[in-house]
């Protein structure tokens, strides 16, 4: 289960500007809080078996080289932010994996930590859990996080077509990709979004950095994240990470090209809203209320998503006018370690008293993250429903939208008289390619910050 913990909820005046305090909030996010194991015995011992027989295969075929003498991989991260997303970064971390065999509650990550878990039943995690932060489901639906490969490897096995939204102990299967490396280790790519994974069949090559698939909540999970797990040529489990309490038999070096630190405080997104983001019930969309165009006399709500916040540390939050004088500073800190957390404030229309492109920015561990927005430039560009257009319909080769400014038009999404998503393009362009698809009936859903619209073409 996914669970928010509002921890606290504060007024804050500001000095100089009494007449207008900035209502702010923040709360924690807290990803499996329940402990949800990623996979049972059986279906661990089911997957070992596969691999087995699946890498035996390929060896046959003469598609799958293992050397005793190759090197063990260098990894680089294995989740990647879509390059549509609007976001910073895209992940933190819940788990690694639990160095204490005994259980439950024994648990000890390769740092020494607790940022682990085990289970009653004697499961210890065996693997990283990267979940998706912030609006995992959002992400999810939107393939806004991407698994890729971690190293140059083969396929040697794969499953999908499994359930995508779990949201607890479901007992079935996952979606995943297994890739082995040329030293005979496989890393394991857990809980992808169903039919999302790469067209690439089993014996097929993969590079470090490839696509794999879309982060997902199939199989055991409790919402949307990568399990990342890795074993030796020899099927024992291997961690990742070099650290002071990494006891496994099968090293304690490294596989990272560069290794992240134990905790990695970072700004995960900096955004603006047309109300404070909702996070609803797994698996419903979390109701983002995302907005970037403001009409005069609307309120503004600021947030910074953050992943790995330190006690004590600060961010510094500014909004800033077009002209680039500030019109508001405050700072947000926190008492104690939050994995994933986020802060708000609520602007009233009185700091607008500027038209244009207005900055939200802030700063953590040195880095700035800004984000942009315009205020008081809408009411020209008021879009008429009636008057949106696509063309040539029936169409072959492009469909053009008319009617709506291209700047405004924020995601277009194609589905077939299935419902299945076909194509989707989340960027501003009034242009969409349909010449790949298959002749039939289809429906076009633009997306502006404002509305949704729908509109019927055939392709021909
Ligand atoms: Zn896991």
């Amino acid at each position: 289960m996914k669970k928010l913990f509002f921890a606290s909820l504060m007024l804050w005046g500001f000095s100089g500007i009494a007449q207008n305090e900035v209502q702010s909030g923040f709360a924690e996010y807290k990803f499996n809080p329940d402990h949800v194991e990623c996979m049972t015995p059986i279906q661990r011992a089911q997957i070992m078996h596969q691999l087995k027989q699946s890498q035996a295969a390929l060896q046959q075929k003469g598609l799958l080289k293992i050397s005793s003498h190759a090197a063990a991989p260098k990894f680089i991260w294995p989740v990647k932010k879509a390059d549509s997303a609007p976001y910073e970064n895209v992940w933190s971390i819940s788990n690694y994996v639990d160095h204490d065999p005994n259980y439950p509650n024994q648990i000890k990550d390769w740092n020494c930590g607790t940022r682990t878990y085990d289970t009653d039943g004697g499961y210890n995690h065996a693997g990283i859990d990267i979940f998706t932060w912030p609006f995992g489901w959002y992400q999810f639906q939107n393939n806004q996080a991407e698994v890729i490969a971690a190293a140059d490897g083969v396929i040697v096995y794969k499953s999908d077509g499994n359930f995508d939204m779990s949201c607890s102990m479901s007992g079935g299967n996952w979606n995943a990709v297994y890739v082995q490396h040329a030293d005979g280790s496989i890393a394991w790519y857990g809980h992808m979004k169903k039919n999302s994974l790469t067209a690439k069949p089993v014996g097929a090559a993969v590079a470090a950095g490839e696509f794999l698939g879309v982060v997902g909540s199939s199989g055991n999970s409790t919402g949307p994240h990568l399990h990342f797990e890795v074993y030796n040529s020899n099927f024992d489990l291997v961690e990742t990470y070099q650290g002071p309490c990494n006891n496994f038999p099968s090293g304690n070096q490294s596989w990272w090209q560069q290794q992240k630190p134990y905790e990695d405080p970072k700004i995960n997104a900096v955004l603006t809203h047309s109300a404070v983001p909702v996070f609803n019930t797994c698996p419903a969309t979390e109701t983002t209320n995302l907005k970037n165009d403001f009409g005069n006399g609307n309120s503004v709500v600021a947030a910074i998503y953050l992943a790995d916040q330190q006690p004590s540390t600060t961010v510094q939050v500014q909004l800033v006018r077009p002209n680039n004088t500030v019109a508001y500073t405050t700072t947000a800190s926190a008492n104690v370690f939050y994995a994933a957390s986020y802060w708000y404030w609520t602007f009233t229309s009185a700091y607008f008293n500027m038209t244009g492109t207005w900055k939200f920015r802030a700063t953590y561990q040195g880095k700035t993250v800004t984000h942009e927005f315009t205020y008081g430039l809408l009411s020209s560009e008021n879009i008429e429903t009636s008057k949106v257009e696509i063309y040539p319909n029936p169409a072959k080769e492009t469909l053009t939208i008319q009617g709506i400014p291209v700047h405004k038009i924020k995601r277009v999404s194609l589905y077939d008289s299935s419902g299945k998503m076909v194509s989707e393009k989340n960027r501003t362009a009034d242009k969409m390619d349909v010449s790949g698809l298959a002749k039939g009936n289809y429906v076009m859903v633009i997306q502006t910050d404002e509305q949704t619209l729908t509109k019927k073409f055939i392709k021909e």
